[in-house]
């Protein structure tokens, strides 16, 4: 099978104008043309009068070969890639070694708990939080009544923090060995739209992705694995030998009880901060990394529809408007657009009492009023939080502690139009633009819950951003703050092994381990630490 990629069509196309477009473009008549399947689809809209669709395609032809030859320098026309997943091992069908244990259900623990179970391991995988649909009725608890349960909220239970969110399926991670494709067609199998495997950035929406999680978990649970959730886990057993070697044996739950273990992978996640400093107080080692601060910002959606597709806003085949923004400001900091949710609503994502904390959420369908994004200012431990490897938390909690007062002490958030913003002045009206935010905001200064080189850049920033794109810098854009949890602020470092650098039999993974940021990035990662696992676990070295 060939792979022609970067075949450009007008948005409008006719149907049959694809497989012409492939005839034309590989020179061949219709009767050599076998089959065409879509790849791939994106759209180019640089040109808004003239929008483009942009496809890849696997095509069958009668005879392939010379058409090959002809390509050949062609960079566009190749062979169709191998993406099929193939286990690097499975466990004997006499296996009688320690069951792996995963801590936490999110995308990377639950990535790592499906391929140990596909691979006959019989994970047992913990959660602090509760089974999805019972930590969904929590989390609707802070957004409805400000009542804020600090083991089930939208950063933890089942499914872990990606549940309640736009379900951005797309990552920058290099991926040689195409497993986001493992991925993509996991999701698929548990109830995800098919669409995910060709759009060029699919996205499920929030609610599917409640449904999804659940059907993995029945999926686990028929190989043999076990969930077991509202089991958090607090302390470590290491053994420490002769030549001060580390090695993880068992692990304690916050119930008192102690399980004997083998390899456990630790997947808990940027939020679980308790954890991190029992990581640390138990000699694990670990190390601040950087990461980002800011808001959200909010938009009506028919304003970045209008300013990204102009006339053909709207459209169909287009959906809800996206955008990615960055600029690098005079005080040289970055401030950047991040996790942006077309159609959808800012979120309370905070963990813990007396904190706010945004994200953004939305459904599959995109069509809420607003268009919500992070932006946010990059950080970094040398510069703004050296000393402490744990010092990032420190920050964090810093800011969302000042962002609950500032918001009046009941889980509000505090909100600013942007015009206030920009002219140093509280904000005491809200205009055009009507934030999402449940429980509500607090119109207020927000320059009172941010550091005065992220304020001093962001101000410099949203101008500019003005400029790409034509009414963002508008007065009445709403922010609200304080987004402080776009990425782990530490990293539990991990060898080439994939275990702790210094404690045996931890494998630290996903987004709180440092090594991951969004949904496919993490659930990839699981993949990885799941096979790095179970070569340990049978002794393998090499593909079966
Ligand atoms: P998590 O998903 O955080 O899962 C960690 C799990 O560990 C949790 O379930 C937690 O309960 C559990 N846990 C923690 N500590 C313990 C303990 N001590 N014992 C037992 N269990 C424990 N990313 C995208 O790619 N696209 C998006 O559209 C997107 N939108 C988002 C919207 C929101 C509101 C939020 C909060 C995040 C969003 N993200 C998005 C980010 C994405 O959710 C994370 O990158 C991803 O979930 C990280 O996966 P993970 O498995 O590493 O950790």
């Amino acid at each position: 099978m060939l792979r022609i990629t970067d075949l450009k069509l007008p948005l409008n196309h006719a149907e049959e104008a694809l497989p012409a477009a492939i005839r034309n473009r590989l020179r061949i008549t219709p009767r050599d043309l076998v089959r065409y399947t879509i790849a791939r689809r994106a759209h180019d809209a640089r040109d808004k009068m003239d929008i483009q669709l942009v496809y890849s395609v696997d095509v069958t032809l009668k005879n392939e070969a010379p058409v090959l030859a002809r390509f050949r320098r062609d960079r566009h026309v190749n062979t169709t890639p191998d993406t099929g997943y193939r286990f690097v091992t499975k466990a004997p069908a006499d296996y009688a070694g320690p069951r792996p244990v995963v801590v936490g259900a999110g995308p990377c623990g639950l990535f790592a708990g499906l391929i140990l179970a596909q691979m006959g391991f019989r994970p047992i995988i913990l959660d602090r939080g509760k089974v999805v649909r019972e930590r969904t009725k929590d989390t609707w608890g802070l957004w409805r009544r400000s009542e804020l349960n600090p083991e089930s909220n939208v950063q933890f239970g089942e499914g872990g923090a990606g549940t309640f969110s736009d379900g951005k399926l797309w990552s920058q991670i290099k991926d040689p060995r195409h497993l986001g494709r493992k991925v993509l067609i996991e999701f698929v199998k548990a109830g995800a739209p098919p669409e995910i495997l060709t759009e060029a950035h699919p996205h499920i929406g929030t609610f599917r992705l409640v449904t999804m999680v659940e059907s993995m978990r029945r999926t686990v649970e028929a190989l043999g694995g076990e969930y077991r959730f509202e089991h958090r886990v607090d302390d470590l057993d290491i053994a420490e030998d002769a030549d001060g070697a580390r090695r993880l044996r068992g692990i304690r739950l916050h119930s008192g009880e102690v399980m004997e273990t083998g390899p456990v992978v630790f997947a808990v996640g940027h939020s679980a901060r308790d954890t991190f400093h029992m990581l640390h107080d138990r000699g694990v080692y670990l190390e601040a990394k950087p990461f980002s601060i800011g808001v959200r910002i909010e938009h009506p959606q028919s304003w970045i529809d209008h300013a990204r597709f102009g006339p053909c806003a709207g459209h169909p085949d287009l959906g809800a408007a996206a955008y990615s923004l960055s600029h690098h400001c005079k005080n040289g900091r970055t401030v950047y657009s991040f996790c942006m949710c077309p159609g959808g609503t800012v979120v309370a994502a905070t963990s813990e009492v007396g904190r706010v904390a945004t994200n953004g959420m939305s459904q599959y369908s995109r069509n809420e009023r607003n268009a919500n994004s992070g932006i946010v200012v990059g950080i970094d431990p040398a510069r703004d939080y050296p000393g402490h490897p744990l010092a990032g938390i420190e920050l964090q909690r810093h800011w969302e502690t000042r962002a609950f007062e500032v918001g009046g002490g009941t889980y509000k958030a505090p909100a600013q139009r942007l015009g206030d913003f920009l002219a140093g002045r509280p904000s005491t009206a809200l205009g055009s633009v009507i934030p999402s935010y449940r429980p509500g905001v607090e119109l207020t200064d927000l320059a009172a819950c941010l550091p005065e080189f992220a304020v001093t850049a962001m101000r410099e920033a949203l101008v500019a951003f003005g400029r790409e794109i034509p009414g963002y810098d508008h007065p009445d854009a709403v922010l609200t703050g304080v987004e402080t949890r776009t990425s782990s602020p530490i990293r539990v470092t991990r060898g080439d092994d994939f275990q702790s650098v210094n404690t045996a039999g931890l494998y630290p993974a996903g987004e709180g381990a440092g090594y991951a940021g969004g949904i496919l990035s993490a659930a990839v990662d699981g993949i990885k630490i799941a096979e790095a696992v179970a070569l340990a676990l049978t002794g393998a070295a090499g593909q079966v």
